[in-house]
């Protein structure tokens, strides 16, 4: 019987338990797949605290890549034998998994089965908020929170491409190094410095022109203060915890600043627009354009650790639970 990642309760690490876990045939429209390895997220952990509820027992876990075993009725685009990623499907922390096609992409050739699922969820993120959430431009100053994360990582390179100046927040030497490694041009250590002063300092105190704040709580207040007439915040995440509300008139006197809490299904409406931003991103691997950070591999039954390491600010780019 395969083995997944399963929460009986929510709570702290603890709660994930490993358990004999058979997902069954692949319904319609929908594929089997062995994992080769699984992607570990910052949602897993509010997944697995309750904050986001989800009914109770599941398999957490909501990125993977392996190879197909099985396609269920109607599947066309797929086969037995196919080298397949997705993310957004709840039951990835698994040896086997059921997946709807609708959210696979296929493997390119060149591309590792564990560098794909450290692509999919954090790389299609960074790739809509640079792209479409606020477009960045060519000479746009833009400032990236918690620059050596997951998203962090990926958004500096993307924003660098772009032809961005990027100003990027990290709270370790290790973790600037990493940050200057991805391209940062100014690295700013928000654990001992006050990131707005330094960040208007850096832009002649006029801003930057976007802010991307995964970080939340602890930074929100300073990405407002960094931002330039008519800039936008760009909140993606409450990695320090959820943001209390927020008077609009802030973003008047701010300068008529923009605030969006953007998530990712919503940039991923059609499979038009999954295969636009997965085939770019894969293009970009395939052509060493994009580097993908693997921090850390984890076997599934250590699944406890990687949480504990992600939450406690101990990890850099990816974690990855391999089955
Ligand atoms: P990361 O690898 O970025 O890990 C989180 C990082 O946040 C830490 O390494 C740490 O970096 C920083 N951080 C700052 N304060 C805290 C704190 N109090 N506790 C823990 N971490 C803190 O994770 P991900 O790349 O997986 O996710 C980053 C963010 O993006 C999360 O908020 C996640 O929810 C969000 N997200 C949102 C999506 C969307 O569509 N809206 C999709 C995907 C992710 P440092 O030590 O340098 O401060």
């Amino acid at each position: 019987m395969p083995t997944a990642v399963q929460v009986t309760r929510t709570g702290g690490p603890e709660v994930l338990e490993l358990a004999e876990i058979e997902p069954g045939p692949p319904g319609a429209g929908e594929l089997l797949v062995d994992l080769a390895a699984a992607g570990v997220n910052y949602i897993d952990t509010y997944q697995r605290q309750g904050i986001y509820p989800i009914d109770l027992p599941f398999v957490l876990g909501s990125e993977g890549a392996g190879t197909v075993v099985e396609t269920g009725e109607g599947v066309t685009e797929f086969a037995p034998g196919d080298r397949v990623t997705w993310q957004g499907v709840l039951g990835s922390y698994a040896q086997r998994a059921v997946v709807p096609a609708s959210a696979t992409v296929k493997v390119p050739e060149g591309v590792s089965d564990g560098t794909a699922a450290a692509t999919m969820l954090q790389g299609l993120t960074a790739h809509y908020l640079v792209r479409s959430t606020y477009e960045v431009q060519a000479g746009d100053d833009i400032l990236v929170h918690a620059a050596a994360g997951g998203v962090g990582l990926l958004l500096v390179q993307l924003a660098k491409a772009r032809g961005a100046r990027v100003l990027a927040t990290v709270s370790t030497d290790e973790k600037a190094e990493l940050a200057r490694g991805a391209g940062a041009d100014h690295v700013i250590r928000y654990d001992r410095e006050d990131f707005a002063a330094a960040t208007r300092e850096l832009t002649n105190g006029e801003g930057v022109a976007a802010v991307y704040d995964g970080v939340g709580k602890s930074t929100i207040d300073g990405s407002l203060a960094s931002l330039k007439i008519r800039g936008t915040l760009a909140l993606f995440g409450a990695a320090s915890g959820p943001v209390p509300p927020i008077d609009p008139q802030r973003l008047n006197s701010g300068g008529s600043l923009f605030l969006t809490r953007p998530t990712l299904g919503h940039y991923l409406r059609t499979r038009e627009e999954l295969d636009w931003r997965a085939s770019e991103l894969f293009a970009a691997v395939q052509d060493g354009s994009l580097n993908v950070r693997i921090g850390g591999r984890y076997p599934l039954a250590d699944a406890r650790k990687a949480h504990e390491d992600l939450q406690g600010r101990r990890t850099t780019g990816k974690l990855l639970l391999i089955p």
